[in-house]
């Protein structure tokens, strides 16, 4: 398997994109299973690992990313999810899921993050038994937001912002940020919940959209196994993120000052950086040897120790079918096709 994975989701029309383009013709062409074309853009086209059309299923992106994703940090290994795409494509809907509330393993429009909880502690929980007590995990989950290259602690309620920092030993980590246990899917999601709930809380008082900031869910999953009678314990941690990105639609920075002009340039920046940390991973993958610029923004220094090496990153181009976005579809597209 590819460390680096690119799914892309069309969602399907919605009822303003309907009264606006007077059409239910898609600006996406299927040119086959996994090469699609914005014909009203350019005549290029995109190859991606699974293209999902409207049909495309809130189980059928767990089993093809999320499922994937959790097995390589059962093994081990870092993964990293990211949802990019305009605001409006369906991220959040790909990530989260329909609805705020846990409605447990019957909702179908349940996203990604409560379907992986479920996976892993199901994972967790076979391991455990087939070690007959000798392996044990734990897991601990931090939640944090970035918005104009600051971080911002989720977890805690008074989301103080916290500085990154690099040790020997620890790689990469988020100095001070909440961390807390979680010992099932429901406990997990209720501590994702909160997180979520005070960013959009902070977001209203400040009277910004949340569509301007990336949010990430991290995960430490620990696991600890006792070699032998001479009761050593070798502990192995893997990190699973899960990132909801800022809206990737063009920010105009012409005729906008102060606050909005520093935030919109922010955005670009780490977006792009993110652009360029991928690409420069990908050559490297190809037997390029090039500079990763992670430094370059707080985002990819974040991810550091998650991106490139054994850790396996899924990238998901989400899209919006209307006539009216083929601009920013085909420009989500150019961006998820440097990963390939
Ligand atoms: P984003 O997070 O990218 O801004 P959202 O996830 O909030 O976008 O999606 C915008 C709207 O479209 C929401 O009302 C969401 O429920 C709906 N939506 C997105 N993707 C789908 C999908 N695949 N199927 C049905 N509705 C969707
Ligand atoms: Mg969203």
């Amino acid at each position: 398997m590819d460390n680096i994975q690119v799914f892309m989701r069309i969602r399907p029309l919605s009822e303003d994109e309907y009264r606006r383009d007077r059409t239910t013709e898609s600006a996406v062409r299927f040119v086959s299973e996994n090469t699609v074309a914005i014909p009203t853009q350019r005549t290029e086209n995109f190859t991606f690992d699974f293209v999902g059309n409207e049909s495309c299923t809130q189980r059928d992106v767990f089993e093809a990313v999320g499922k994937r994703a959790v097995e390589r940090c059962m093994q081990g290994y870092n993964g990293t999810i990211f949802a990019y795409g305009q605001t409006g494509s369906g991220k959040t809907f790909t990530m989260q899921g329909a609805r705020d509330e846990f409605t447990g393993p019957d909702d179908e429009l349940r996203g990604l993050i409560p379907r992986c909880f479920e996976y892993l502690f199901d994972r967790i929980a076979q391991e455990e038994q087939r070690s007959g007590g000798n392996i044990k995990y734990l897991c601990k989950a931090s939640y944090i937001e970035i918005y104009n290259e600051s971080i911002y602690d989720l977890l805690d309620p008074l989301m103080r912002t916290c500085a990154i920092r690099e040790d020997i030993k620890k790689g990469i980590f988020v100095d001070g940020v909440t961390e807390e246990t979680v010992l099932d899917p429901t406990e997990a999601y209720s501590v994702f919940m909160r997180g979520t709930h005070s960013r959009h809380v902070s977001a209203t008082s400040m009277n910004r959209e949340s569509s301007r900031s990336h949010s990430v869910l991290m995960l430490m999953i620990q696991s600890m196994t006792q070699t032998d009678t001479d009761g050593l314990t070798e502990i192995r941690e893997s990190m699973f993120n899960l990132v909801d990105l800022a809206g990737s639609e063009r920010q105009k920075l012409a005729n906008t000052s102060g606050m909005r002009l520093k935030e919109a340039a922010n955005i670009n920046k780490s977006l792009s950086t993110l652009g360029n940390v991928i690409n420069s991973l990908v050559d490297i993958s190809n037997g390029k040897s090039r500079h990763v610029n992670y430094r370059d923004s707080k985002l990819t220094f974040l991810l550091r120790d998650s991106l490139g090496g054994n850790s396996v990153t899924f990238i998901i181009a989400n899209v919006s079918p209307a006539m009216c976005n083929d601009a920013e579809t085909a420009s989500t597209l150019r961006f998820a096709q440097r990963a390939k």
